[in-house]
């Protein structure tokens, strides 16, 4: 992140809430020098030479933390860059997101990292944390060098846009994590199973005559290497859960001891394959693919009961070109940074699903499973705040996005509920531009 200088401002009356904490109820923030200083009763803060931002109505959560985005660096910068994906982030309400590696090419030496690191230091909004391929340019064959590319900085390894199809490979790499650490993120999907497959097999591809991918692709792997990650006593992270088998597999692996967690995206759990039925990849197409309406409710029980640990977005910008094709052609990804809290608050708090502290618990839990701390607005603690307005609707892509990409999978909704400013790192990563600031006299 660009180093600047730690804010120094005061969200007067802001109703905060962070579950993990045990904080709700309306409060004065007092940040100091990028810090959380204070949390006094609302309207009792000296105002004095600090910037005050009036946060009545308004709520303020723990900024939120993405294990699993696509910032296309190296190679792709037509689709996102460092600049622009974190900046998406900061207006998502992040305040931290870790990249993944499949780049072009794959990011598979301690330079690679050691490049991202330094670019991320002169052009991030927000921290980022780099993750450095599992195998040799995700050939699936050779490990990288693992040790040493978590000596040049790599939170963890992931092969994610494709599986570890190994399972030997997989074991080699479980071993060396015992020696160096770094969580192990998995893309989860048998490539026998899921082969030409371009959206969820059921009865929507069935009438589509689209060719599916089965959710035993997902599943199966995710049983196997539970079982590896168990054996081994390594640390794992499964990806963009998308199947009722899935939850089950990931339950019985916690249950059984095993290191592991995982995520879902806002996606899968907003959607379900039906609205694949419009053909439209921008928005619809991605893997793993949007599935049934009884996976889409495994999920929402899994982030409930605590199977499924964090919301990921899997941010995948692309090209125009790529997604201007018919359906089976199409790049699969969806952009999410901008409207992951807002699309879920729409859908499944203000439907009464899921209750808003679970899911901003769960929008900041990426952190743990990597090792990194989990934002929090107990003071003392370095200031990554996320300041929404629940009430807000607002119409996604109509004053453009952050991003360099089109292909979010809510364009043109209209959304309820908005984040306005967010302070990542200690330092303001953003203000949406018609959030004006009151500074005190
Ligand atoms: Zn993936
Ligand atoms: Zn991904």
């Amino acid at each position: 992140m660009r180093s600047g200088e730690g804010a120094d401002l005061l969200l007067r009356s802001a109703s905060v809430l962070d579950p993990v904490a045990g904080i709700d109820g309306p409060h004065d923030i007092v940040v100091r020098g990028g810090v959380v200083a204070e949390l006094a009763p609302p309207g009792s803060a000296d105002s004095e030479r600090m910037e005050v931002v009036e946060a009545e109505g308004l709520h303020a959560f723990p900024a939120f933390f993405d294990p699993h985005v696509h910032l296309r660096v190296p190679g792709q910068e037509h689709k996102e860059d460092i600049e622009t994906g974190t900046r998406s982030a900061a207006a998502g309400g992040y305040c931290g997101v870790l990249a993944m590696a499949n780049t072009d090419p794959p990011v598979s030496t301690p330079a690679d990292v050691e490049a991202l690191r330094e670019s991320a230091r002169q052009s991030a909004s927000v921290p980022v944390g780099f993750l450095a391929t599992v195998t040799r340019g995700m050939e699936g064959e050779e490990l990288t060098e693992m040790a040493a590319i978590r000596a040049a900085g790599a939170i963890g390894f992931s092969d994610d846009g494709l599986p570890i199809r190994s399972a030997r490979v997989l074991r080699r790499a479980l071993q060396y994590q015992r020696l160096c650490g770094g969580t192990l993120a998995l893309h989860e999907e048998d490539p026998e199973l899921s082969a030409d497959g371009v959206m969820h097999e059921g009865s929507a591809s069935a009438s589509l005559g689209l060719a599916g991918i089965p959710s035993v692709s997902e599943s199966t792997m995710i049983a196997r290497d539970a079982a590896l990650a168990g054996y081994e006593e390594g640390r794992i992270h499964v990806q963009h859960l998308s199947a009722a088998a899935s939850v089950d597999a990931v339950r019985g692996a916690k249950e059984a001891g095993v290191r592991i967690s995982c995520e879902a995206t806002p996606h899968h759990l907003c959607l379900t394959d039906e609205a694949v039925r419009s053909l439209d990849p921008w928005r619809f197409k991605m893997n793993p693919p949007l599935r049934s309406e009884a996976d889409r409710e495994a999920l929402i029980e899994g982030l409930r009961d605590g199977t499924i640990d964090c919301i990921a977005t899997d941010h995948a910008p692309h090209a125009a070109e790529e997604k201007e094709v018919p359906f089976e052609q199409a790049a699969m990804g969806v952009t999410g940074l901008e409207t992951a809290f807002a699309a879920i608050h729409t859908d499944l708090v203000l439907s009464g699903v899921l209750e808003l502290g679970l899911v901003v618990e769960r929008m900041a839990g990426g952190a743990e499973p990597f090792g990194i701390e989990r934002p929090t607005l107990t003071p003392g603690s370095e200031a990554n705040i996320a300041i929404c307005d629940l009430e807000a609707e607002w119409t996604v892509g109509a004053e453009g996005y952050e991003s360099r990409s089109l292909n979010s999978w809510c364009a043109d909704r209209t959304l309820t509920g908005r984040v306005l400013m967010t302070i990542a790192g200690g330092q303001v990563a953003y203000r949406l531009r018609s959030f004006s600031l009151g500074v005190a006299p």
